[in-house]
């Protein structure tokens, strides 16, 4: 199914991660006629399930279905997700209202299951022509050779360019520090977050509005649901980790089941009955850490480039990691295209894309304290609604 420019005289280029910027990079890539190489740590979601670890679901937003459009993906997407047309605000007493995103349906997001969307990009990456290697997590690269070594394989790998969009913890960004200084810096939010879920009713629908970001701000904390195609409901709560002598609840204070019911029926008070597993799910699962991840350098030459939260990982509040991931990919494709080597092709990539990561980052970090604070604040909606008329 390549089409486009016939198979590049450079030789192949080598994907880090089958995740969501790996598996549309690879279909872009493909389909303009590159051998595409993707090798991934996890198993085939498609055989074995998805073995997620991170939120369940995620807001997709104009700008990653522009990119998912470009590789004929946001059909299969879109069957399966959720239109959410605004926030609904449910404030501490008194009842839920409804912040519209736009001034009609053409102007929302979208909700998507995080597994359902990684298959379908697997699938079309596939179907372009790429090769997937599955339970294959990247362990060391030697440049000077360029190979690079998976678990799971014998022989090293050899290699024209490495892509990484192995996420967050990338081997490769800490196997490119080991020749270069990438200038890196984490900045670990002091919050954290929790998943909980909303099951179906029991007619089968939903139990509170589906076309919508629910939120519940409270302050310096808050719960967000998203809805789910199987008519669940996924709740995350965010708070501090630890106490900060706020008097705000914690993490570590609200260790139990039994304390985060005592939490809920104070603060959350309208979930509760939406919630009937919520001691079980509060304990059963993790508590995730979020952070802002900076460089100054996103790739060595031609040998190697991040993108995706390899590159600029970031805190959730704004919905735009993965939408930013995807233009990413969007952007590298056409400089790989465009470029004349892939030397220059990175550097025009990271030229053009670090200053939109930088600015969105920080948008997600601003955002936290609008969800939290702001939403329910009729001065700062007044100011809001003047700006947009
Ligand atoms: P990942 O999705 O992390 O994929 C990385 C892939 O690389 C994985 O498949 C992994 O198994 C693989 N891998 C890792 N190490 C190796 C290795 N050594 N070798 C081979 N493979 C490897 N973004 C939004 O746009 N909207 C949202 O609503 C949203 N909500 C979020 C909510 C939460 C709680 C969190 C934590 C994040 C949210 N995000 C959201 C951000 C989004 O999840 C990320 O930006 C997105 O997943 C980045 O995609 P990626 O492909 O770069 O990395």
């Amino acid at each position: 199914m390549a089409r486009g420019k016939p198979v590049k005289p450079e030789g192949s280029l080598t994907i880090v991660g089958a995740g969501l910027a790996g598996a549309l990079l690879a279909t872009l890539l493909a389909r303009r006629g590159w051998q595409v190489d993707v090798f991934e740590r996890r198993g085939d979601p498609r055989l074995f399930g998805y073995a997620g670890g991170r939120s369940i679901n995620l807001a997709l937003a104009e700008r990653g279905l522009h990119a998912l459009r470009q590789a004929d993906a946001d059909g299969a997407v879109l069957e399966r997700a959720v239109m959410m047309r605004g926030r609904m605000v449910h404030p501490l007493h008194g009842q839920p209202q409804l912040q519209r995103y736009g001034r009609d349906d053409s102007e929302v997001i979208w909700s998507v299951s995080r597994g359902e969307l990684n298959v379908s990009l697997i699938d079309a990456a596939e179907a372009a022509g790429a090769r997937l290697h599955f339970d294959r997590g990247l362990e060391s690269v030697d440049f000077a050779a360029h190979s690079a070594r998976f678990r799971g394989d014998a022989r090293p790998h050899p290699f024209t360019a490495l892509l990484g969009c192995d996420g967050a913890g990338s081997t490769l960004r800490a196997q490119m520090a080991r020749h270069a200084d990438l200038g890196e810096r984490t900045d670990w939010l002091e919050h954290g977050y929790k998943e909980l879920e909303i099951p179906p009713a029991r007619d089968g629908g939903f139990r509170i509005e589906p076309n919508a970001l629910h939120i519940w701000p409270r302050g310096r904390y808050m719960c967000i649901a998203l809805p789910n195609d199987e008519k669940t409901f996924t709740v995350t709560l965010f708070m501090a980790l630890h106490a900060d002598g706020s008097g705000d609840p914690d993490f570590d204070s609200v260790a139990s089941g039994a304390q985060a019911r005592a939490l809920f029926e104070r603060e959350f008070a309208d979930t509760l009955p939406l919630i009937p597993e919520l001691e079980h799910d509060y304990e059963a699962n993790p508590t995730g850490s979020l952070a802002t991840l900076r460089l100054e350098r996103w790739h060595l030459g031609g040998d190697a480039v991040l993108l995706g939260d390899a590159a600029h990982a970031m805190v959730p509040f704004h919905g735009q990691g993965m939408n930013c991931a995807f233009e990413d990919c969007v952007a590298l494709a056409r400089h790989v295209d465009a470029a004349p080597d892939l030397a220059a092709a990175f550097a025009a990539f990271a030229a053009q894309r670090m200053p939109d990561a930088a600015a969105i980052q920080q948008m997600a970090l601003e955002n936290y304290i609008e969800m939290r604070d702001l939403v329910d604040d009729p001065a700062f909606l007044l100011q809001r609604a003047l700006e947009r008329a």
